[in-house]
């Protein structure tokens, strides 16, 4: 995957080893600076046609940066010996906007190979790659474009997908062009977080860029339309998306530009920012580094040193000290203290309370973190530099209460001020859990929570096996295990955590070793006790969740009494030769318990057991599976938790029946005035014949009835 979705990105050295490839045409997109005496006419790669970008991207009906008609761009890439056939690498200076944009409009037009040089120019400057003078023997020759549709958004395609659900637009801009007026519902995303900061930018690698997407709100599974003011830094980012894996991008080749002025939208400048000259278009202006997002202030049309900026920002934003930030939190002031320095540095330790955004993506995240413009807001970085700068563009979103922290992180640090180091992933861990931090719904966050969760499972049986296999493998930190048995021959037909030669041992020691095994991240805690009503709430209180795997009815009920006297939620399952029952008692969500559902056991004897009745092998794995999905969710407080509801699984017809199950107001555990407020004797409980009538044929857990009740 990677080598193939990454296949088009060339460095300088495959470009030098393939330079004499007759099928290889190098396109040399630089803008000719007379007076710089720099572009191709000084020194190309060797080979190289150049091609001015202006040719193919120009004023059209008023709109600046258009697309020329597709026989005018024909006649231009024929004039310089192109044809669709060939394999064409595209650099400009530093890998940025323009070579991009040149590139796509060849992958659009059907071109059999667009291939792009990785940081451009100057990283074949870098390379020590040959330099040349010389204009190649150019044959023109008649190219025909074919274009894929599916990789352009007209204006009309925009408009008739406005609001669509499936499709996402994508502003390439700056945060300050983003806030002059963009497309309704365009999700910022900077062309910049595409590319590595240096002289030289290169792509990011896969895996961050698709991070960065995802975390932007920017999903593989959506059509993405990516623009900017004339389609050159989205091209850009059409790339990137590309290489990150996304297969439905679009570039909108008109833009803003075309946009506002079809639409009449004006920008909407703020009276400071009236002077600001109209941002010209990107990646096509004469200098290259204008297709950058400016480093000026947006409050001034001047140019400006880094001190002058600093000044100016200084004369915007108020600095509090260390110790007045410190006195505010301490007298209960609600500040939101924003963080916005690098991970690495976060990672480090950081203010008690404070919100991680990285300073590249303050603007887009602040919103969500504080959505009040009258809150007060404290920024920090390390000294005090980028947080005056980012505190500045709170102000410029609109944010009327906002402060840098003098002296930053370190001054805070060498005040002796508490700071706290927060948990975060290994390599190995990120690596480990990738498929899950790429999720947005669970991130690097909720993978935290896992690795920070405790779970208990009763029983290393046919349930327990599958549900401890998965919460082990999905990083749940801490794994429980209560089991008094030792594993028998009889047991492996299903009770897959158990192997051969663990015969005789205790199972608990055979599930450790497998779930270790499986990832040595999880601590596996072995109770090789039979439960009972003198130690289970002293188990049980130490775990965040319960998955109860038993197969008798005393523990049933135990299990079910303390999770409910400890306000422990409670993933139960039952299976009975082909068929099986999952829910989650959670009275706390106001969920029934199992008392709710069965208030008295069946009379002994009357329920056979799996050892009289026989269970399907592959039952359990199905049952407890589930099980492990309930908890995850529960634990990740993510989807909709099976509280109330009774799924009901039967392996011969293979249906799924859900049952809506209601708590009982009058339940002797849980209910309004409860008559069992400590734990019994359950063996004794179970013995006694049935205390109500209503009981009878009302369905049991591991009873052949409870399965065809239709209203337990
Ligand atoms: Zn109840």
């Amino acid at each position: 995957m990677s080598e193939r979705t990454r296949a088009f990105l060339k460095t300088p050295e495959w470009l030098k080893e393939h330079i004499t490839d007759p099928s290889i045409r190098v396109i040399d997109v630089r803008p000719t600076l007379e007076q710089l005496e720099s572009g191709y006419p000084w020194g190309h790669i060797p080979g190289a046609v150049h091609l001015d970008a202006r040719e193919l991207f120009t004023m059209v009906d008023g709109i600046p940066g258009k697309l020329v008609p597709q026989t005018t761009g024909e006649a231009v890439l024929g004039r310089l010996g192109l044809s669709r056939e060939d394999r064409v690498v595209v650099y400009d200076d530093s890998g940025g906007p323009l070579a991009a944009q040149i590139a796509w409009l060849l992958d659009y037009w059907g071109q059999a190979e667009v291939l792009l040089l990785d940081g451009g120019w100057q990283a074949w400057l870098a390379s020590g790659g040959e330099v040349s003078t010389d204009q190649p023997q150019i044959t023109p020759r008649d190219y025909q474009a074919q274009p894929d549709e599916s990789k352009i958004a007209t204006i009309e395609w925009i408009e008739a997908h406005l609001g669509h659900p499936d499709v996402i637009l994508v502003d390439a801009r700056t945060p300050q062009e983003y806030e002059r007026g963009h497309l309704p519902d365009a999700i910022l995303f900077p062309w910049e977080m595409c590319v590595s900061t240096g002289t030289v930018q290169r792509y990011l690698d896969e895996r961050t860029l698709r991070h960065r997407f995802v975390e932007a709100g920017i999903t593989p599974d959506k059509e993405i339309a990516v623009y900017c003011e004339t389609g050159a830094r989205s091209a850009h980012v059409y790339w990137a998306l590309r290489l990150a894996g996304y297969l439905k991008v679009r570039n909108y080749e008109g833009s803003w530009a075309e946009w506002s002025r079809r639409h009449k939208v004006f920008a909407e400048e703020r009276a400071e920012t009236a002077e600001q000259p109209a941002a010209g278009p990107c990646g096509l202006s004469a200098v290259p580094e204008a297709a950058a997002p400016s480093t000026v202030s947006p409050l001034s049309s001047e140019r400006l040193t880094r001190d002058q900026l600093l000044a100016q920002a200084r004369a915007q934003v108020p600095e509090l000290d260390v110790y007045e930030v410190k006195r505010r939190l301490d007298e209960g002031e609600p500040l939101t203290l924003i963080d916005i320095r690098e991970r690495e540095e976060w990672v480090q330790g950081h203010i008690p309370g404070a919100k991680f955004i990285p300073r590249g993506f303050l603007e887009l995240r602040i919103e969500e973190v504080q959505p009040d413009r009258d809150a007060p807001i404290v920024v920090y970085c390390a000294g005090g530099v980028r947080s005056l700068l980012g505190a500045r563009d709170l102000k410029i979103m609109g944010y009327r209460n906002v402060y840098s922290m003098a002296g930053g992180f370190t001054r805070w640090k060498n005040a002796g001020l508490p700071f706290v180091v927060p948990r975060v992933l290994s390599d190995e861990q990120r690596t480990r859990y990738s498929r899950h931090i790429i999720i947005p719904e669970i991130g690097e966050e909720g993978q935290i929570k896992l690795l920070e969760s405790k779970a208990l499972i009763i029983g290393a049986g046919g349930l327990g096996s599958p549900a401890a296999y998965y919460l082990a493998a999905a990083g749940v930190g801490t794994i429980g295990i209560v089991d008094f048995d030792e594993v028998d021959l009889s047991n492996l037909q299903r009770q897959i955590l158990h192997g051969h030669s663990d015969i005789g041992r205790p199972k608990v020691e055979s599930a450790m070793d497998t779930l270790r095994e499986i990832n040595p991240d999880v601590e596996v805690i072995p109770h090789r006790v039979r439960l009972d009503s003198s130690n289970a709430l002293d188990i049980i209180k130490a775990y965040d969740i319960v998955l109860n795997g038993s197969d008798n009815f005393p523990t049933r009920y135990l299990v079910n009494d303390a999770c409910v006297l400890l306000g422990k939620p409670l993933v139960d399952a039952s299976i009975f030769i082909f068929e099986g029952q999952v829910t989650v008692y959670d009275p706390q969500r106001g969920g029934p318990c199992y008392r709710c559902l069965y208030p008295d056991p069946p009379p002994p004897g009357e329920v056979p057991s799996c050892a009289e009745a026989g269970v399907l092998g592959v039952l359990p794995g199905i049952v407890g599976s589930i099980q492990a999905v309930e908890a995850i969710k529960y634990l990740l407080g993510i989807g909709e938790p099976l509280v109330g509801r009774l799924l009901m699984f039967d392996a011969l017809d293979m249906t799924f029946r859900m049952l809506r199950v209601q708590r009982d107001k009058d339940c002797p555990v849980c209910g309004e005035h409860p008559t069992v407020t400590e734990l019994i004797d359950y063996e004794q409980f179970c013995g006694l014949p049935p205390r109500r009538s209503m009981a009878e044929g009302n369905g049991r857990g591991d009873a052949v009835t409870t399965v065809h009740a239709e209203n337990p």
